[in-house]
C-alpha cells in the first residue's frame, strides 16, 4: 500500500492491476480477453498485469464454460491466503478475515491500561503473538475500527470520548510493531465500508446510499457515486447535528432542536418516564414495544416522526437509492422502518421518494468486516495496490 509517485512506469502498472483487481472483484469470474475489452487496454498489458497479480498470489484461475471452442480460463480474487486482520474496539474484539470479510478467527481484545499509548503498547502485543501463531505472509493488512475522530491518511486517533484517546499515532506505532499496513477509521464508517465492500451494494447498482448509525448517538456515512464523502474536515455525515427545531432543546454542540437531542436513545428512555413515570432501560422499552405498551408505542412514533423529518431532508438533498439503518436504534425494526416509510412517501420530493429504507447488517457483518473493508478497500484504491 506504497504510494507511487504519478506518471512513473510503477504507478501505471499499478494503476492498471488496481484497475483489474476492482473490475475482477466487481465482476468476477472475467477472461482475459473480457477485462482487455472492460479496461480499454491492450491484450498484452492486461496479460502482464493479471500475471503479476496471479504471482501475487491475488488472483486464481478457473475454467470457465466453453461455448464451442477450447474453454476459457477465468479470473477471481484469491481468497484462499489472503486474508486481514481486524480490529473493532467498540465491541473489543479481534479476527482474521478473508477477502470476503468471513470472520475465520476471532478473540477479544484484552487491556490492562487505561490510557492510550499504554493500551496501543498492549495491542501490539496482541496482535504481533497472535500473528506469530499465523503464517504471517497472508496477512495483507491491519484495519482497526475506532469509536471517534480519526485522521483516515495519517491513521492518527484525533479524538475518542469512548476510549479516553487523544492524539495518538495508531496506525504508525502499529505499523512499526508489526510491519504490515495498518489502515484506521471512524467506526460508522467502517460499518458502511462493509456495506460497500461486502454487502456488494455496488455489484447491484446502489452507488448512492447512506448508512445511517443511529443509538446512544446519532450519525451518518455517505456514500455517492460509489465513494465514502469525508468532507474536508473528515466531518461529513454528522446528521446527528441536523437540526430539525430551531427552538428546540439545547444541543452540546451549541445549535438547537439537533435530532441527536430529540431521538438518541436516552432522549426516547426519558421521554418514556416523562409519559409514565417510569424509569426503564433501552431492553425494556424494546419489551413494552412489543407487549403493545400505550407509551412505548407513542414514543417509537414521536422517534419515527422526527427521524422521518431527517431523512426527507437528507432524500432531498443527496438522492440515494438507499439507506440503511444501523445501531441499536435499528432493532425496533419494521415498526419504526414503516414510520419512516410514511414520513419519505409523504413529504419528500417526487422523483427523491423512491428510496428503499433498510435494516442494515447482518449483511455487511458489522465492525470486524468493516475493519476488514478498510484494507480490502484500499488494495482497491487507484493508485494505491498491496
Ligand atoms: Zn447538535
Amino acid at each position: 500500500m506504497r504510494e507511487v509517485k504519478k506518471g512513473s512506469l510503477q504507478f501505471v502498472q499499478r494503476y492498471n492491476q488496481t484497475l483489474i483487481l476492482r473490475l475482477i472483484r466487481q465482476r468476477a469470474p472475467l477472461s482475459r480477453y473480457q477485462l482487455a475489452k472492460l479496461t480499454q487496454l491492450s491484450p498484452t498489458t492486461v496479460g502482464a498485469a493479471v500475471e503479476e497479480l496471479l504471482s501475487m498470489g491475488l488472483l486464481r484461475e478457473t475454467e470457465g464454460s466453453s461455448t464451442g471452442g477450447r474453454k476459457p480460463r477465468m479470473l477471481e480474487l484469491n481468497a484462499k491466503g489472503n486474508m486481514v486482520l481486524a480490529v473493532g474496539f467498540m465491541g473489543g474484539q479481534f479476527a482474521l478475515c478473508n477477502l470476503q470479510g468471513q470472520i475465520l478467527q476471532q478473540h477479544p481484545l484484552v487491556f490492562k491500561s487505561q490510557d492510550g499509548p499504554g493500551m496501543l503498547g498492549e495491542l501490539a502485543e496482541q496482535l504481533k503473538a497472535f500473528l506469530e501463531a499465523q503464517e504471517r505472509e497472508n496477512v495483507l493488512g491491519v484495519g482497526i475500527s475506532i469509536p471517534g475522530l480519526v485522521d483516515p491518511e495519517t491513521g492518527r486517533v484525533l479524538f475518542s470520548s469512548y476510549l479516553g484517546w487523544q492524539h495518538l499515532p495508531l496506525a504508525d506505532r502499529l505499523n512499526e510493531a508489526l510491519g504490515l499496513p495498518v489502515v484506521v477509521e471512524n467506526d460508522g464508517i467502517a460499518l458502511a465500508l462493509g456495506e460497500t465492500i461486502f454487502r456488494e451494494a455496488l455489484e447491484r447498482g446502489e452507488e448512492d446510499f447512506i448508512y445511517l448509525h443511529a443509538g446512544y448517538g446519532i450519525g451518518a456515512t455517505l456514500v455517492l457515486g460509489g465513494e465514502i464523502q469525508r468532507g474536508s474536515g473528515q466531518l461529513a455525515g454528522e446528521i446527528g447535528h441536523m437540526s430539525i427545531d430551531w427552538q428546540g432543546p439545547q444541543c452540546s454542540c451549541g445549535n438547537r432542536g439537533c435530532l441527536e437531542t430529540l431521538i438518541s436513545i436516552p432522549r426516547l428512555l426519558a421521554r418514556y418516564q416523562s409519559l409514565t413515570g417510569t424509569a426503564i432501560n433501552y431492553s425494556q422499552f424494546r419489551e413494552k414495544l412489543e407487549g403493545g405498551d400505550e407509551a412505548a408505542l407513542a414514543v417509537l412514533d414521536y422517534c419515527g416522526t422526527l427521524l422521518g423529518v431527517g431523512l426527507v431532508n437528507i432524500c432531498n438533498l443527496l438522492n440515494p437509492q438507499l439507506i440503511l439503518l444501523g445501531g441499536d436504534l435499528s432493532l425496533l425494526g419494521a415498526k419504526l422502518l414503516q414510520k419512516l416509510e410514511e414520513n419519505i412517501s409523504s413529504h419528500a420530493l417526487p422523483g427523491t421518494r423512491e428510496v428503499t429504507v433498510q435494516i442494515a447488517g447482518p449483511h455487511g457483518g458489522g465492525e470486524l468486516a468493516g475493519a476488514a473493508a478498510m484494507v480490502v478497500e484500499r488494495m482497491f484504491t487507484l493508485p494505491y495496490v498491496g
